[in-house]
């Protein structure tokens, strides 16, 4: 068997940036392809890092912010195609990510919203995120086909809500099976991401080994957990303080510290986890030229005594290599 970790996009946060694509990373498994997350850019990444889309087997969002989801209608509908084989439509894309929450989360004094969009289900959950994305591009699925040898669209694709644990305080979440098919196994547990509930970490396991990746969380004892001797951890990084020094606010600051992991405390949650190599990815400021790789890496490291990588798009990792 072979395992390969590919960063099909590095940044963080959903404004588009020059020179880094939007967060989005692919596991391969002896050909099957998995993408965590689905940012700014992410077919075009997928074509670039010379995968296949025909062997796109499922996606896995860790959450349904626009950074993390934006371009799954394209990396659904621009390959739908080469989606055929021999023996008719290949098996639907399914797509994973977190359900509906219980509740529309309230806002408060600062941080509000003003219209409540599509009150009649405000916040839809992953398995409606894909049917409105069917039903916003019926056209192209109902008409394309009348013009091109089309595969059946019934069989495009498959939304599938994640059931997390419920969280008891004190004890550590035990991770919820979100996929195992003997060769490929992926757990996840919800993590903390402010008002964006629920979001998740997902964990893969292959016999060459395993890859955690955080989504975007503050730091957090049941992502640690799941991350436990892990090869690899892709983790989310945030610098408050260059954040701080470019015109962010106290109080979007004190919002965004529940929001993310600080770059002086990732390296202590790959220490916790003992971990492998700890890369880093979703990086918040964005842009490549706001802080180098090399300053990423030398300061997300400290205080841990493994391998630390200031990821890039287009970033390779053999698993057990
Ligand atoms: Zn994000």
């Amino acid at each position: 068997m072979t395992t390969e970790l590919v960063l099909l996009g590095t940044a963080g946060a959903p404004m588009p940036v020059a020179g880094r694509a939007g967060i989005s990373s692919a596991l391969i498994a002896d050909g099957r392809v998995f993408v965590i997350d689905c940012g700014r850019g992410a077919p075009s990444a997928f074509a670039d890092a010379g995968l296949d889309f025909t062997r796109l087997e499922a996606v896995f969002l860790s959450h349904l912010h626009a950074d993390h989801t934006g371009d799954l209608p394209g990396l659904l509908l621009y390959p739908w195609g080469v989606r055929t084989g021999g023996h008719g439509p290949l098996a639907p894309i399914r797509v994973y990510g977190p359900s509906r929450p219980a509740m529309l989360p309230a806002g408060d004094a600062i941080f509000h919203r003003v219209t409540t969009i599509h009150p009649e289900l405000p916040a839809p959950g992953t398995a409606d995120l894909v049917q409105h994305i069917l039903a916003g591009y019926a056209y192209h699925l109902n008409v394309m086909p009348l013009d091109a040898r089309m595969p059946d669209a019934g069989e495009l694709v498959r939304g599938i809500d994640i059931a997390v644990p419920a969280r008891t305080d004190g004890t550590t979440q035990a991770p919820a099976v979100v996929f195992d098919d003997g060769a490929v196994r992926v757990t996840a547990v919800a993590v903390r991401h402010g008002r964006a509930v629920p979001a998740l970490a997902y964990r893969f396991d292959t016999a060459d080994g395993s890859v955690v990746f955080s989504g975007d969380t503050s730091v957090n004892d049941d992502l640690i957990a799941l991350a436990q001797g892990a090869g690899i951890l892709v983790h989310h990084v945030a610098d408050l303080g260059y954040l701080r020094r470019h015109g962010t606010g106290d109080a979007e600051l004190d919002r965004m510290a529940a929001l993310h992991t600080d770059v002086s405390e990732v390296g202590g949650v790959a220490e916790r986890a003992g971990v492998g190599e700890l890369i880093l990815s979703h990086y918040l400021p964005a842009e490549p030229d706001a802080i180098t790789g090399e300053e990423w890496a030398s300061r997300a490291g400290k205080g841990f005594s493994g391998r630390t990588t200031a990821g890039h798009d287009g970033l390779r990792r053999r698993l057990g290599a």
